[in-house]
């Protein structure tokens, strides 16, 4: 499998510098120089099978070229040994819940595969190697829960000071070991600005080895693409076709499911939901990517001015917004929005929703009114409702259950490094500490 960079698709890496390096050498985004195509019969099937049988055969499409069967599946087998449930809520309504790894949001699926994948690369080499992770909430600790305790791999997790919940500072401020919390003076964009700069930095790359775990390292996007597959399978059974929503931020979700509709999986339309951070939405209703700054909400890890994905949206549809828009609709949703939509849920069919999942769900409910209701929606619930309680358990009448293994971190003490958002700074900690 090889990839090419965005920026010029004469730049090509193997799979193994892609996942290595993050990005592409001249700064591009990488993408597969041929998306991989699932067989017809195989996603018949899907709706009989386990999501680790699923992700195995998608993952062996893409990683067969590089990797032994037998490692393929060992990683499959260790990094999803979770469920990962496809509830109905009516009969044109399902949520596909995808916050029931260890660190209670989707990003575990990518971190957890991406972990693996890395050490299957690395296993043979010497020299230490550096993750480096800008998170808006949930990617710091699904990232550094993957590679907890992994030999030979150090994390630096970039956070935004005061920008993220309790809870998901505790997560990523109090695993120890190989993990160190940077506390950024700043917003989460200037975090993932300080990531690339180290990443075009010479004396940075000079003297010590550096990746990426952010969703700008392709091996992120391909686990991702796995549950679009089981999901598809679970909900076709009557033919009508089938559309999934997104709730989005930095779009690495809906992408995959992009390249899993690339696949031949026969995906109708997908919603990018987002929250007042539109500047998706904005450019498929004006054709026009005007990014703003990013502002905060209820739904902090999709607080996204400028989403690094978007460069791969552009890339598969060849830039034309107006062929995009035949495959992704966009909405976006305020605060008040999407508390009244947890209210809602809660309400209708006494699901609880986290405020993220929630605009995926207020997504597809507004394109189901105003558009098509003779569809298969699948809504993507990204985070456990408990991890936001502050925001949601006001909403709701009953006590929300918080899960033991995130009691156990709420009990630990915070360790994190404070930082300004100038990149000299950040330079020469990183050149000090490693
Ligand atoms: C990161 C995150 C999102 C947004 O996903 P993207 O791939 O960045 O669009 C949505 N919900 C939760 C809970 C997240 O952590």
């Amino acid at each position: 499998m090889i990839f090419y960079s965005t920026n010029n698709k004469s730049t090509i890496v193997t799979l193994r510098d892609a996942v290595l390096a993050g990005m592409a050498p001249d700064g591009g985004l990488l993408m597969p120089d041929s998306i991989p195509a699932m067989p017809v019969d195989f996603i018949e099937k899907t709706g009989s099978m386990s999501f680790q049988e699923v992700a195995f055969k998608v993952a062996r499409s893409w990683l067969s070229d590089d990797l032994p069967i037998d490692a393929i599946h060992e990683i499959i087998d260790t990094a999803f040994d979770f469920d990962v449930p496809v509830i109905q809520l009516d009969e044109h309504t399902a949520v596909l819940e995808l916050f029931h790894g260890p660190t209670l949001a989707f990003k575990d699926f990518a971190a957890r595969f991406m972990a693996r994948l890395l050490s299957c690369f690395t296993a043979d080499s010497e020299k230490e190697l550096n993750i480096l992770v800008a998170t808006s909430g949930d990617t710091g600790s699904a990232v550094a829960q993957g590679f907890l305790d992994v030999p030979g791999i150090r994390v630096f997790i970039l956070y935004p000071g005061g920008k993220i919940s309790a809870i998901q500072e505790k997560q990523l401020t109090t695993m120890g070991h190989n993990i160190t919390a940077l506390e950024i003076a700043g917003t989460f964009d200037d975090c993932q600005k300080l990531v690339k700069l180290a990443f075009s930095d010479r004396d940075i790359k000079n003297r010590i080895r550096i990746t990426s775990a952010n969703s700008i390292n392709i091996a992120r996007l391909i686990p991702q693409s796995f549950y679009y597959f089981y999901a598809y399978g679970k909900v076709r059974k009557k033919g009508l076709p089938v559309v999934f929503s997104v709730p989005s931020g930095n779009f690495g979700n809906l992408t995959a499911g992009l390249i899993a509709q690339r696949m031949g999986l026969p995906i109708a339309r997908f919603i990018a939901a987002t929250n007042i951070n539109d500047s998706v939405p904005r450019y498929l209703n004006s054709g026009t990517y005007d990014p703003l700054p990013m502002r905060k909400t209820i739904s902090n890890a999709m607080d996204v001015g400028n989403p690094s994905n978007f460069t791969r949206m552009l890339d598969l549809y060849d830039s034309s917004a107006e062929i995009m828009k035949k495959d992704i609709w966009g909405i976006d949703f305020s605060d008040g929005q999407t508390r009244a939509g947890i209210q809602d849920a809660y309400t209708r069919y006494t699901y609880i929703m986290d405020p993220h999942g929630a605009i995926g769900y207020l997504g597809l409910q507004t394109y189901q009114a105003n558009y098509d209701n003779e569809i298969h929606g699948v809504f993507l619930e990204t985070a456990h409702p408990a991890k936001f309680l502050d925001v949601v358990q006001p909403l709701i009448d009953k006590p929300i259950i918080i899960p033991d293994r995130l009691k156990a971190c709420l009990e630990k003490e915070k360790q994190s490094i404070p930082l300004n958002n100038n990149f000299d700074e950040f330079k020469q900690f990183l050149l000090e500490k490693t």
